[in-house]
């Protein structure tokens, strides 16, 4: 809506006890300078979370998650930067002046929070029609019919609307709603000859709520096998059908924990994964699968599964939703149920324990795919080979892990008989490079590199960040750490120390802020340092590497094309003398 001036953003940071706030998620104990707990992010049976209270850091030494606790606000309630900003200035009493609304903003903010209200009140309508009312029997006794428990029902909110025209519509009036509003979320409808009649009736009622739980839509299924099955509440200011997926205020605690989302179509594919324990899911419910919705996954999972139901419209959405996991890079997977059975019918049939075993038996989404199109296209003659490759071909590509692409391309060489150079240049795409791989690979080497020591001892020594400063930053660290490094020494006020929790915000991947938590998190480690010592070991490394960069031989040969009268000639040779003085200092 507006932007958050900086101050206070630092204001925020700086009231929000990080141990305070994440308290409220993870229990925490002491332990030496720093504060340890279960991680929140992973599931884990011994505690690798830390908290660092007096830099505001927190980082997971199981899965590498760290930042400040703002970035713990967004990864825990699924947040953006400044909605997280305002979560914690609400908590600690900022006051967060924004533009003043204009008029349309005001109006619309004021009716985005009535429209929340009247839904709200509908579900308790709808709820209390479930629970005691005689006109909710019909709906009690279909619950009882599909062992649908009072503690799954509660949790759902499920509600019935009585099977009558009006009794919603006579409770909101009783209330005092503007009926319009009302029927802007679709819970009513208006009458031809003037008035309004009830949108849902005789229908149990699913309660379509947001991240945070609140109503934004119902999902009313019939008790019977008419038609239509189930109506949804239409779009409404609170309710964007592709940002949306049924379910997800009660699954993001688990799937955060398990890493894993699941998921399903139905209302009641949910409810009975729901009910018998497993608790990572969320359903589409009639609208296609988005790309909104994947980012909204990733926010908590990095990884999916689909499970849908084993008949060919089942198969349909799975390959739809292939589509949309390949363009987000999405790690996918296929938990597939016999033919004829849905996740509640399988469940019932057989239990938890045998539907463990089919997530375990789970394929990537990609193997499905292709094996799909073997069953479906004769793979045998050479007209078949090629429509099976154009099928896979552009899919393929988006394949994100070139580890994997390669693996796939080599398979189906495999089982086409195709070679698999030519399958090769057929996507379009060279086969995986040593650069491909490096990446992952330096980053596992252990122990910390002197760059990475020194940036340590920065926050724990003041003078350090006077000798960084006075060197130069860029003649002591490469690419990768000097953004960071030059964030400190352009905040470093001698009074106050760094600021960990604002460096923390100033780095620009995940990856990265993760890696320096780690870094930040404990020092006892550098007490025994020489820090002289490390200074040099770090100097030196940085010379050694731009010696590599800028070799002599190169700036020789520069030096005989060039006129010795020209000014670059007198520059090269600065720069080569420079080399002779520098290598003999330290070889
Ligand atoms: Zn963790």
């Amino acid at each position: 809506m507006s932007i958050i001036p900086d101050d206070k953003i630092s204001e925020v940071r700086e009231r929000a006890a990080i141990v305070d706030v994440i308290s409220d998620y993870v229990s925490l104990r002491k332990s030496g300078a720093n504060f340890q707990g279960l991680c929140p992010f992973h599931g884990e049976k011994t505690p690798s979370f830390n908290v660092n209270p007096g830099r505001g850091i927190f980082h997971c030494f199981g899965c590498g998650v760290g930042g400040n606790v703002i970035t713990f606000i967004m990864k825990m309630e699924g947040l953006a930067f400044p909605e997280a900003v305002k979560f914690l200035a609400k908590r600690v009493g900022v006051t967060i002046e924004e533009r003043p609304l204009t008029a349309g903003e005001k109006r619309q903010t004021d009716e985005r929070e009535l429209l929340f209200k009247i839904n709200e009140l509908a579900v308790k309508f709808y709820r209390r029609m479930l629970v005691q009312e005689p006109a909710g029997e019909p709906g009690r006794r279909y619950l009882e019919r599909r062992d649908v428990d009072a503690a799954t029902a509660e949790a759902y909110r499920l509600g019935f609307a009585p099977d009558k025209w009006d009794s919603l519509t006579r409770h909101l009036e009783q209330q005092l709603v503007p009926l319009p509003l009302a029927e802007k979320l679709g819970l009513i409808r208006r009458r031809d000859g003037g008035g309004y009649y009830d949108s849902f009736r005789n229908r149990l009622l699913f309660v379509i709520a947001d991240l945070h739980g609140r109503p934004i839509g119902f999902g009313g299924r019939v008790l019977d096998d008419s038609l239509p099955k189930y109506i949804n509440s239409p779009e409404s200011p609170v309710y964007h059908k592709s940002d949306v997926l049924f379910g997800i205020d009660l699954a993001k605690q688990s799937m955060r924990e398990q890493g894993t989302a699941i998921v399903v179509e139905g209302y009641f594919d949910h409810l009975a994964l729901f009910q018998s324990g497993v608790r990572n899911v969320v359903a589409t419910c009639g609208t296609a699968l988005t790309g909104g919705h994947v980012k909204l996954l990733q926010r908590y999972a990095p990884k999916v599964y689909t499970l849908f139901d084993g008949d060919s419209a089942g198969k349909k959405a799975t390959l739809r939703s292939m589509e949309i996991f390949l363009e987000e890079k999405y790690l996918a997977h296929v938990i597939e149920l016999p033919e004829g059975d849905d996740p509640d019918s399988f469940l019932k049939k057989e239990g938890t324990a045998a539907f463990a075993g089919q997530v375990a038996k789970a394929r990537p989404i990609f193997e499905f795919f292709f094996s799909d199109l073997l069953r479906q296209i004769d793979s045998s003659t050479v007209e078949g080979k090629v429509k099976i490759i154009e099928e896979l071909a552009p899919r393929l590509m988006k394949i994100a892990n070139p580890i994997e692409r390669d693996l796939y391309l080599k398979e189906i060489s495999r089982q086409l008989g195709v070679d698999v150079g030519q399958l090769r240049r057929k996507i379009g795409r060279a086969p995986i490079s040593a650069a491909d791989l490096t990446p992952t690979v330096a980053r596992k080497k252990s122990g910390i590199a002197p760059e990475e020591m020194l940036v340590s001892l920065m926050g724990k020594y003041p003078e350090i960040v006077r000798q960084v400063r006075d060197y130069g930053a860029a003649n002591l660290f490469g690419p990768d750490l000097l953004p960071v490094v030059e964030a400190i020494l352009a905040q470093e006020d001698p009074d106050r120390g760094v600021d960990w929790g604002l460096i923390m915000e100033q780095v620009g991947s995940v990856e990265e802020r993760s890696r320096l938590a780690a870094l930040f998190m404990d020092d006892s480690h550098l007490e025994e340092i020489d820090v002289n010592k490390a200074f040099n070991q770090c100097r030196v490394s940085r010379t050694r590497l731009t010696l590599k960069d800028r070799d002599a031989k190169e700036l020789k040969r520069e030096l005989a094309q060039l006129d010795s009268d020209s000014a670059r000639y007198w520059e090269v040779l600065k720069m080569l003398d420079a080399l002779r003085n520098k290598k003999s200092q330290l070889l």
